[in-house]
Order: C-alpha cells, then structure tokens, then sequence
C-alpha cells in the first residue's frame, strides 16, 4: 500500500511557503507506517518544534491501474475523506535548503492521519467540496477543491505514468492556505461540505 500526496496543488498555500509555481505536479510518497486512521490521537513528533497540519482531500484508489487516462480516472476512486498531510516544517525547510529529499520531514510515522472514508455517489462532483479544518473551536483552514492547479483526475494519470496504482493506495492532494502549528492538547475536527470525517486530538 502506498501514500501519495501533492505538493503545491493550491495558489494561494505555494505563496504562504514562498514557493514557485510547479510547472508538473509535485509528487511525494509516505510509507505505509505513516498512516493513523480517525480515532486515534496525533502524537507529536519529538524531532520537530514547528509541527504543523495540513489538511487535504484524500481519495481512496479502488481499481489497480498504470498509464491511466484522465478521462478515465474516475473509475480509480469511489470513496473521499479529509487528511492532515502532519509536517515537521522546520526539519522540511532545513532538508530543501540543502536540497535535499523530504522523507523525515513528511514520512516519519504517523504523518498522514485520515479521517473516516465516505462514498462517492455520481451526483457528486468531487472537484466542488468544500472543506474545513477546525482547532480548538476556530476555523483555521478551509479550501474547496475547486481551487486545485490539478484536479484528482489528472493527479492519476499523471502519477500513474510512473508508479502502478493498487487497490487501497491513498492519494493526499495537496493543501489549500491557512496551514499552522499543532502543540499538545489541540483538538481537532475536519469537515467536508459541513459533515463531519474526523475529530481527534494531539498528545
Ligand atoms: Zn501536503
């Protein structure tokens, strides 16, 4: 099973890390190990100071594939949840400064916590869901997929040219603006389109 998660898939959040613009979608893995399912806490990592949220669409892969077509990419995902993509963002400016791979600043265990799947009906257009992140009772992050640079359908045909897509395979994709800190104690809840995919809590 694999995670793949999407960098810079949103404007307005490439700006608030001073990044440019990709030209191709940034691509990224996490290893199995870094997955935490809803109902379980967020446990802060000890090798970071500056551990931060971001807060994604996640789509569960369905179908295995490789070289898929965009236009048939739908037919690879059937369920959606909210994610926090967790960042060890100090760890992570130190390692790009260097230029150096991500891995222990975005794969270490524990670093993809998902919310709980729900399914995706026909009617639904999973390119317009609005999604929130709520700490401690404030709305800290909200996006709608709308505004995503790629959208999920050419995120698959995209990373399907290189990697084979297996059943249970996650895709992350990528957080809009409003990311920040997590400490001790925070409670969390994510929401899509108003219902609610997860709370939980860090430790
Ligand atoms: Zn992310």
């Amino acid at each position: 099973m694999k995670i793949f998660c999407v960098g810079r898939n949103y404007k307005e959040h490439t700006k608030e890390l001073n990044n440019p613009d990709p030209q191709e979608p940034v691509i990224f893995l996490k290893p199995k190990s870094a997955l935490v399912h809803s109902g379980k806490p967020l446990i802060h990592p000890l090798h970071t100071i500056e551990w931060e949220y971001e807060a994604e669409i996640v789509v569960r892969i369905c179908r295995n594939g490789k070289e898929i077509l965009a236009e048939e990419a739908y037919n690879y995902y059937k369920e959606y949840t909210l994610g926090l993509d967790l960042t060890a963002r100090d760890v992570q400016r130190n390692l790009k400064s260097k230029g150096l791979p991500w891995e222990i600043a975005k794969a270490y265990d524990g670093s993809a916590f998902i919310g709980d799947f729900m399914k995706l009906e026909p009617n639904m257009n999973i390119q317009e869901m609005e999604f929130e992140l709520i700490k401690n009772g404030v709305l800290v992050q909200e996006g709608n997929t709308s505004d995503m640079t790629w959208e999920i359908d050419q995120l698959i045909a995209y990373i399907s040219k290189y990697f084979t897509l297996n059943i249970g395979d996650l895709l992350f994709t990528g957080t809009p603006a409003g990311v920040g800190e997590l400490n001790p104690s925070d409670e969390l809840t994510g929401l899509i389109d108003g219902q609610e995919v997860f709370q939980t809590y860090v430790v």
